[in-house]
């Protein structure tokens, strides 16, 4: 079966190029838009035991922003997903509250295929 990735960014652009990425290389992908639409989303993944092996995500989403849904994510059934966020921010304060919030690693955009997929197997083998 193949691992479920979740992707969550609100530019239709870059939902489309991570699944494009991700699914070419063999993983299932959910894509959300923003972290409210992420927090549904993980509801009813949850609701039907389907299982999930990581999320990505944007930090600057309308409704509810990265930083906000790592922490939601970190105080749910979901804590022991590896989170890795990929941004526009590369500032190291930012870098340093996202790792403090509990993502386990961080990409700047824009991204290359290789280095996303390279980040993904690392953080799915780590866990
Ligand atoms: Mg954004």
């Amino acid at each position: 079966m193949n691992k479920c990735i979740m992707s969550v960014d609100d530019s239709p652009t870059i939902r489309s190029s991570i699944s494009f990425c991700l699914e070419n290389a063999g993983y299932d992908v959910i894509d959300a838009v923003d972290g409210q639409d992420a927090t549904e989303k993980l509801e009813k993944i949850r609701a039907d035991g389907q299982n999930l092996s990581l999320i990505i995500t944007d930090i600057n989403m309308p409704k509810m922003d990265g930083l906000t849904f790592i922490k939601k994510v970190k105080e749910s059934d979901f804590r022991f997903i590896p989170i890795l966020v990929l941004t526009t921010e590369g500032d190291s304060a930012m870098i340093k509250k996202g790792k403090e919030a509990g993502a386990a690693g961080w990409l700047v955009k824009p991204f290359q295929p290789e280095q996303l997929l390279w980040a993904i197997k690392r953080l799915i083998w780590l866990k």
